[in-house]
């Protein structure tokens, strides 16, 4: 049976399509945001989506979000492009030449329209390819404007008559569920869909429910230059890059720490801008010239899957997603609102109660190959 009335947290991709989904199945919902929509991590991301997955609810997940965003192509400003994923590894690079291997077996298992190719055939798509071992080619992938996407859902989650707060930062109650504002004011609902990205985990703790989640700093770049080839992720230099209407956007930079929520620095590093700088003229023989640069952070759990489900009677967290949250946000937002409206669609391996929530765990990188 559907909730009569439902409070999501978090005005981000996964949060806006949740109180979208939930507002056309016929729920009330009030969706909250201490900023403005996007001014989260989905305003910094790279907008990079591809089903180069090897696990198969990985599969399902993006197999249906790029569907999604196929769908919505065309309304309002909201474009998807679609580009080839060009995921490779160098010569001489040994361990990331197997995994790629692999990771490409595991793919085509899973009947993923990705080939295993050499460097020549790499030919016709515009890069340097003198330094490429072995590259995986997926087609169906493609780039599109987070904050486009933001606009489109906020525009949507409008039409479906959902109650927007922003500016309204909120904590926690449960149990009954509400959220509180400035920690006064309690307004109770049905539901609460905690959807505040990194900052989730601070506010489940707050209200006495620690989850495994944990925050690690990212950075991206946008570069002025000529560029139309493929979005390529280069497994030995762990950079990646994608067509931009101004040039490339590239990013890399990822530092494998906790970060602190407090104090994170949202300005990109000199070292990261080199190197990418460095990455971009190597990978497509241009000259970049540096438009803009900045840094974001990531949520990581223990086992790299996300955590999308009850964490306590009524109270639901998505969060977590290893780099991964803006091309699956159409996807989770659609089973979150089907699993908060009593369709039991969810998978156990993304269950938030498979952690304690206490638990001691390293930071390890979304984007690899041997997922
Ligand atoms: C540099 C960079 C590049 C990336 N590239 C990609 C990519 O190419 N593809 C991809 O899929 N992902 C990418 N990501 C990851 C992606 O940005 C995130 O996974 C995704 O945006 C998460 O969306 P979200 O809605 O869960 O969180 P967010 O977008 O962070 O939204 C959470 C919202 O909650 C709000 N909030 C927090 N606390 C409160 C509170 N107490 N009360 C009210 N509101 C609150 C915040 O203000 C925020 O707007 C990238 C990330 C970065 C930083």
């Amino acid at each position: 049976m559907n909730p009569e009335r439902v409070a999501v947290v978090g005005a981000g991709a996964v949060g806006l399509t949740t109180a979208f989904e939930l507002a056309t199945r016929g729920v009330r919902v009030t969706l909250f945001e201490r900023d403005e929509p996007g001014a989260g991590m989905s305003g910094r991301a790279a907008g990079i989506c591809y089903d180069a997955y090897a696990e198969d609810i990985d599969v399902a997940v993006a197999d249906r979000a790029m569907e999604r965003f196929r769908e919505l192509d065309g309304e309002g400003d909201f474009r998807f492009h679609e580009t080839p994923y060009v995921f490779l590894a160098r010569e001489g690079d040994d361990p990331a030449i197997s995994a790629l291997e692999e990771a490409v077996e595991q793919m085509q298992r899973h009947d993923r329209n990705v080939a295993l190719v050499d460097a020549e055939a790499l030919d016709s798509y515009s890069i340097q390819t003198d330094d490429v071992g072995v590259a995986g080619v997926c087609s169906n992938a493609g780039w599109a404007d987070p904050k486009a996407y933001i606009d489109l859902l906020v525009a949507k989650c409008e039409r479906a008559s959902v109650e927007f707060r922003f500016g309204t930062e909120v904590s926690i109650r449960a149990d009954p569920p509400g959220v509180a504002i400035d920690d006064v004011v309690t307004e109770r609902y049905d539901v609460v869909v905690v959807a505040a990205g990194v900052f989730s985990s601070r506010l489940l703790e707050n209200a006495g429910y620690p989850v495994a989640l944990k925050p690690y700093r990212v950075q991206a770049l946008v570069a002025d230059c000529e560029y139309s080839g493929p979005i390529v992720y280069d497994a030995t230099d762990e950079s990646y890059l994608r067509p931009h209407p101004r040039g490339v956007l590239a990013g890399d930079g990822v530092e494998l720490a906790e970060a602190d929520l407090n104090e994170w620095d949202s300005t990109a590093d000199e070292w990261f801008v080199s190197d990418s700088l460095d990455a971009v003229t190597h990978r497509t023989g241009t000259a970049p010239k540096l438009a803009r640069a900045w840094a974001g952070l990531c949520g990581a759990t223990p086992d790299r899957n996300p955590l999308v489900g009850e964490v306590t009677s009524n109270i639901y967290l998505a969060a977590g997603w290893h780099g991964h949250g803006f091309m699956w946000a159409p996807a989770i937002g659609e089973m979150l609102a089907q699993q908060v409206c009593g369709e039991n669609v969810l998978p156990v391996s993304f269950d938030p109660a498979r952690f304690e929530g206490t638990e001691s765990f390293d930071v390890l990188d979304g984007m690899v190959l041997d997922e």
